[in-house]
């Protein structure tokens, strides 16, 4: 069995603006790592367990189980030291999936709830379960699968990189047939996207490098909440393909190319292949680096919404203030005329209004001997015109009307 073809993409989604995942593509190694934690914490961890499947050799003469087992041991501590020294880091943890692929087999070992399925014959099968609250639920009955996908709790999960000195990793093979596709991918994709939809993308994509971008997009899609990671790959007849020639032969479909597209390619959101020659490293920095850029991300991002949230409150603000100021100034310096209940001609000090319950802008300041009766409607007319002015010219107004009637 060799590996065929492969292909990543890592998104930081539409509601996040970091991206705390990290992938390793260094055949026969695949990893997806969810980093969690506050500030760059997450991302932290993601990346140590990933530079620790990288870097660390010791076990590579070990059979896949024992050898992942010893690399994701060998992450925990590193990150779990890191935790314990850099109060930046502090609390931080990593979940971790990882395949590495033998003749015969794959072996898989993985804590959290990054998951890894496979598609055989083209039905999608999840070959991992999750290390997580829902899932324990689920397990113990006690939770439906329907009501998991939209409990508030679905991403919290129970075991983790990082948290203690050891963890407790699973691991297991299974038996690789040529024509299977791997997929390994953080949760991201799992809470957008049903089983279902997965594997109707993956059915009916034109390869796996359209699959990932596919699958990114449709998590984006449905709403993108969360980075979303997908690493894919193909095991296929043929060998040995586990050493160097495996990296660095393409496999006759042309993924080479295809790869070195998608990495230039203006739709993908962001591309991460192994590229012979450059394994891996070239990968992750690719990586690193486009996702700080921010033309990758149609949705607007949190802080933008936030600054503009922030700007409409202010205007809104602003705006009351000059209201409250007009308001006060009116209420303490204008003047109109108008007649009270009674029929007497009144200059009253405020805003001709009511504004509802009983409540009025203005105060009656100088009641007249002068009834509205003894105006002609054209005078009444000019008279209670509603034009403000100051108490003295609202009351000489007044008075040449009441000197005329004396
Ligand atoms: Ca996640």
């Amino acid at each position: 069995m060799r590996i065929g073809a492969r292909a990543a993409v890592t998104d930081a989604g539409r509601k996040r603006r970091r991206n705390e995942d990290a992938l390793v593509v260094e055949p026969p190694l695949f990893v997806v790592a969810d980093g969690m934690g506050g500030a760059q914490a997450g991302e932290i961890a993601s990346r140590l367990a990933a530079s620790a499947f990288r870097e660390y050799h010791e076990a590579d003469a070990l059979p896949g189980e024992r050898r992942l087992e010893a690399i994701i041991q060998e992450a925990n501590r590193r990150i779990y030291e890191r935790a314990q020294t850099d109060t930046n880091a502090s609390g931080m943890g990593t979940t971790v999936t990882a395949a590495i692929v033998d003749d015969e087999r794959i072996s898989i070992g993985h804590v959290g709830d990054s998951r890894a399925y496979r598609i055989r014959n083209g039905e999608l099968e999840q070959l991992t379960q999750d290390h997580s609250l829902v899932a324990d639920l689920m397990r113990s009955g006690r939770l439906t699968p329907e009501e998991a996908e939209t409990h508030p709790q679905r991403s919290v999960i129970t075991r983790a990189l990082g948290t203690d000195s050891e963890v407790d990793v699973d691991t297991f093979d299974v038996a690789a047939e040529p024509g299977d596709v791997y997929l390994l991918c953080s949760d991201g994709l799992t809470t957008m996207l049903g089983d279902e939809e997965i594997g109707r993308i993956l059915a009916e994509a034109k390869s796996l490098e359209a699959a990932a971008k596919e699958l990114v997009k449709a998590a984006n899609r449905r709403g993108g909440e969360d980075n979303v990671t997908v690493v894919l790959f193909a095991v296929e007849e043929g060998g040995p393909a586990l050493d160097e020639t495996a990296r660095l032969t393409t496999d006759g479909r042309g993924d080479v190319d295809d790869l070195e597209d998608t990495l230039t390619g203006l739709e993908a959101p962001l591309l991460e292949a192994d590229q012979p020659g450059e394994p891996g490293e070239h990968a992750e920095q690719a990586g690193w680096e486009a996702l700080a850029e921010p033309a990758s991300r149609p949705a607007p991002r949190p802080e933008a919404r936030r600054v503009r949230r922030l700007f409409l409150s202010l205007a809104a603000l602003a705006f009351v203030a000059v209201i409250l100021v007009v308001a006060f100034w009116g209420l303490a310096n204008a003047h109109f005329v108008g007649a009270d209940d009674g029929g007497r001609v009144v200059v009253y000090q405020g805003l001709p209004y009511d504004v509802g319950a009983g409540v009025s802008l203005y105060r009656a300041r100088y009641v007249s001997g002068l009834h509205a009766a003894q105006l002609s409607q054209a005078e009444r007319r000019r008279l209670f015109d509603h034009d403000l002015g100051s108490f003295d010219a609202a009351r000489q107004r007044v008075e040449a009307y009441a000197t005329d009637r004396s």
